[in-house]
């Protein structure tokens, strides 16, 4: 089997099965290559079939005459995760693999933990000192090891790493096999709705966004449609690096409301400038005020119940609708990724 994956950042190619992480020679996020690999990827997903929680296919709801939600928060935990986590969870029965290990916030954790008990497998999940108690409690009702980490998230982040390289752990997260399994949130939307001028998606990490970003034009006739960004106002190392025309610099202390937004140096940004280069779109940023407020418009005026991060994706509209880079008569697509 030719299964290979493919350095966004050095562009060499390595053996999937072997390499679906980082590229080992300058850390840049791998992308799946060629036919043969996405066939692979199909395969994976009829032959675990049995493992589906009933993930994908969430509804694509109208709010206002040219504006729509693709509402992620149906997934079986409540976030497009769901998607990802299938793909993953297979590779590892696929691969032998017995325990995966990563490190999260909250959502990833839940939904990886739930695919991991049905597949009978062990999930141990890196969690930095500031995660909530309610974060954990879902986990470890799915069975999940977690371990409390003396530090923030990227610390989180590194131990896990360390921890696949000794013994056969699988290394799971934002990598490849889970930005190959969000694309069928992009390619859903594709086919439910035409001509759309905006679709917006949140950044945090970046895996969401390129992941819809590929799914979606994958798949859409309308080729036209600009993709938009959102990031936190404090965690917003993709948009600075937009908005400066350079390289994104890492921040060491992100903070925000949305915790899917803390990420100080997001692995897929890159892909995600990428996107918006490609499609002509823009990112903007929000503050915790703009995230509060979009979370309660969300609820009270079209009763959806979404997490701050999610939420996001009403700030831009409306910020840009003001602006006028969105004009009233264009056809719009909101993202809602989690509950
Ligand atoms: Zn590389």
């Amino acid at each position: 089997m030719n299964i290979k994956s493919k350095c966004f950042g050095c562009g060499k190619f390595f053996d999937l099965l072997k390499q679906f992480t980082f590229c080992p020679i300058c850390s840049g996020a791998l992308v799946s290559e060629g036919q043969e690999t996405k066939k692979y990827f199909q395969y994976l997903l009829k032959k675990y079939q049995w493992l589906s929680l009933g993930e994908g296919n969430t509804s694509l709801i109208c709010l206002e005459n040219n504006l729509f939600a693709k509402c992620e928060t149906q997934n079986p935990t409540g976030s497009f995760k769901d998607r990802g986590s299938l793909l993953e969870v297979a590779f590892a029965l696929e691969n032998n693999y017995k325990t995966l290990v990563f490190a999260s916030t909250g959502n990833m954790a839940v939904s990886l933990s739930a695919y991991c008990a049905k597949a009978k497998i062990k999930c141990r999940v890196l969690v930095p000192k500031s995660t909530p108690p309610e974060k954990i409690e879902l986990p470890k009702l799915y069975g999940a090891e977690i371990e409390v980490v003396d530090g923030n998230y990227d610390l989180a982040a590194s131990l896990a790493i360390k921890e696949s390289l000794t013994g056969k752990k699988m290394l799971v997260g934002d990598y490849l096999l889970r930005r190959v399994g969000q694309e069928s949130c992009g390619r859903e939307i594709a086919g439910e709705v035409s001509n759309v001028d905006w679709l917006i998606v949140p950044v945090g990490n970046g895996t969401i966004f390129s992941s819809v970003t590929d799914g979606y034009f994958g798949s859409a006739k309308n080729l036209s449609t600009k993709m938009i960004g959102v990031q936190g106002k404090k965690c917003n190392p993709v948009f600075r690096a937009w908005k400066n025309n350079e390289q994104i610099v890492p921040l060491v202390q992100p903070e925000t409301v949305g915790a899917f937004f803390k990420v100080g140096n997001p692995g897929d940004g890159n892909l995600v400038l990428d996107c918006l280069k490609k499609s002509g779109g823009v990112i903007i940023e929000a503050g915790d005020e703009e995230l509060i407020k979009a979370k309660k418009d969300l609820a009270r005026n079209y009763g959806l119940l979404v997490n701050y991060a999610s939420a996001s994706v009403w700030t831009a509209y409306d910020k840009l609708l003001k602006k006028k880079v969105i004009k009233s008569k264009d056809k719009v697509v909101l993202v809602l990724t989690g509950r």
